[in-house]
């Protein structure tokens, strides 16, 4: 059994919660390869060490000094060696500044984060510590060249029974640092976990797993024990803050598992996202609720719509001439609509949009409505359960909310509702109340 564990950046925060990290990996001989964020936020007014590193990769570009936030950088690091009596990361601080001085590159200056928080797990746990740089690659494209960081990983790992790898970052075509976006050590995680043919992908944060909808919507939402990573596509795609589905490719092309748990209560269970192969049906109909205000509904009408070929694709040809993307596309007989995120329309654009379709395809009505939210209830259940609509649909007229849009997506994993925005809160905990508190 092989583990691979991502500890985020409030698990690394300080020395005591590193220290916990140990503990972790050490309680579990699988637990055998570990990457590690930069160093978060210790309360809610402190500044991320990778922020901070932004902030020096500016100063060096403005004066040629990484100036007072890598004063900062240092006095944690220190901090942290202090707190775990661990030796030498003087030395290192000061070679890494000449560094960032002499690279001058933003994505060099915010990989130092990982890079020292990675030099100082290893030293802790007493295993070797890799670079990113050396194994993860990127092609000239600037994408993730999977197949030359795989072969590099698998190579590097051989052989090594235990080790820690530092997140966030790689290297380019041109042999420089390169990190992924905000949060990417996600992703680093990931690609060590298909590496090294892990059984399970264990991603350590500050919460006990995903939630089934928003804790500041609903009161204490229950936690999901198990979603597959279809539903966590259709969930996180929806606003639910939860481990982003783009950042696990790696793993989800191996149908590796993915296990989230809480650094601070590691005992609670957390939750599994799961390969399609490995998933079970449950009881349970509906897996999580999610959802996004501000939206805007383009709807088209024009009689024997149906009939007229190329009609679809010409409303499709304006929304691409503005580059415009649509969320959902209901559509009846005789009339059709986009929902879009509001956003994509301001200063003009809704304007000139409908003008084109105007002059494209001569509808006989055309209007545009705003301030709709999107509910999105995802579940596979729903698909193996009688009545789920009528419930939903019930519990959204109990409370009195005109719904004014619907779209089931053709998997049968999902069912958008539309509101209007000022109905977005009481939908989502009528929906909620249906399905979990039974
Ligand atoms: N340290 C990086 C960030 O703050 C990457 C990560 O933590 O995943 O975005």
């Amino acid at each position: 059994m092989i583990k691979v564990c991502k500890f985020g950046g409030t698990s690394m925060a300080d020395g005591t919660n590193i220290a916990r990290v140990a503990d972790i990996v050490n309680a579990d001989p699988a637990r055998r390869y570990v990457v590690v964020s930069a160093p978060g936020k210790r309360y809610g007014a402190d500044i991320k060490i990778t922020d901070l590193l932004y902030e020096t990769a500016k100063n060096v570009r403005e004066t040629g000094a990484a100036g007072e936030a890598f004063e900062k950088v240092k006095e944690r690091f220190l901090g942290i060696a202090r707190e775990l009596k661990l030796e030498g990361i003087e030395q290192i601080l000061l070679e890494t500044e000449a560094e960032i001085l002499r690279e001058n590159s933003e994505d060099f200056a915010a990989s130092r984060g990982e890079y020292l928080s990675a030099r100082i797990t290893a030293q802790l746990l007493g295993v070797p510590f890799l670079d990113a740089r050396r194994y993860v690659k990127f092609g000239a494209d600037g994408k993730l060249d999977g197949e030359k960081t795989f072969a590099l990983l698998r190579e590097g790992l051989k052989g090594i029974p235990r080790a820690v790898v530092s997140g966030f970052y790689g290297e380019d075509a041109n042999g420089k640092v390169k990190t992924f976006s905000r949060g990417g050590s996600d992703i680093s995680g990931a690609i060590v976990a298909r590496a090294a043919g892990a059984d399970l992908y264990e991603n350590w944060t500050d919460v006990s797993g995903f939630l089934a909808c928003d804790p500041r919507i609903v009161q204490n939402p229950r936690r999901i024990r198990s979603l597959s990573y279809k539903e966590l596509r259709e969930l996180s795609y929806m606003g639910a803050n939860v481990l982003h589905s783009e950042s696990i490719f790696p793993v989800r092309e191996a149908d590796i598992p993915i296990r989230i748990k809480n650094t601070f209560r590691p005992e609670d269970e957390g939750t599994d996202i799961l390969p399609t192969s490995k998933y079970r049906f449950t009881e349970k109909t509906v897996t999580g609720i999610a959802g996004k205000k501000n939206f805007t509904v383009i709807f088209i009408e024009k009689s024997l719509m149906n009939a007229e070929i190329g009609f679809t694709h010409k409303v499709l040809t304006v929304l691409l001439k503005h580059g415009i993307s649509f969320e959902h596309m209901p559509s009846g007989i005789d009339t059709m609509s986009f929902v879009i995120d509001s956003e994509e329309l301001k200063n003009g654009v809704l304007e000139e949009i409908c003008r084109d379709i105007e002059a494209a395809v001569k509808p006989d009505n055309l209007h545009t409505y705003d301030d709709i939210s999107l509910i999105a209830v995802v579940g596979h259940g729903m698909s193996r359960n009688v009545g789920t609509s009528a419930r939903l649909f019930g519990a959204i007229a109990r409370a009195g909310i005109n719904v004014r849009m619907i779209d089931q997506g053709s998997s049968e994993l999902n069912i958008i509702v539309g509101v209007d925005n000022e109905n977005y809160e009481r939908t989502l905990r009528a929906v909620y109340d249906e399905f979990f508190n039974e």
